[in-house]
């Protein structure tokens, strides 16, 4: 079992800000800026071709309101969503996730 669907299944401590049917977000254990957040599919599947219809829609649904929430609670100016997609592009847990990483005017995060 990968390392998020372990934390899904709670064999693994998170620390989670939001969770539904579909989805849990946790707190990134490295995070680039305060409050970066992942956002990740309960149902395991390694990258947005291997999600299911179901699993995409929901997220595109959810993303946006929780973005703007963490936004909003954390004080950011703004923020990036990022999803890597295989190795070469930085991905190094083989389940699918958004990072949701707040920016702010004096930070130095290199992204
Ligand atoms: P990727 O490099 O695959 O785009 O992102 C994986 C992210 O998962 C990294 O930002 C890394 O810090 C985070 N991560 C790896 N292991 C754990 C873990 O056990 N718990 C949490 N909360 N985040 C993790
Ligand atoms: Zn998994």
């Amino acid at each position: 079992m990968c390392i998020f669907c372990k934390i899904i299944e709670g064999e693994l401590p998170s620390s989670k800000v939001y969770e539904d049917e579909h989805i849990v977000a946790i707190l990134d254990i490295a995070q680039v800026t305060y409050g970066h957040t992942l956002v990740i599919p309960k149902k395991h599947c390694s990258d947005i071709l291997d999600a299911d219809e179901e699993t995409m829609i929901h997220i595109a649904k959810v993303l946006p309101k929780l973005t703007n929430q963490i936004v909003c609670n954390c004080k950011a100016c703004g923020s990036h969503i990022i999803s890597n997609q295989g190795a070469i592009s930085g991905q190094t847990v083989d389940h699918l996730h958004f990072h949701i990483i707040p920016r702010y005017s004096e930070d130095d995060a290199i992204i």
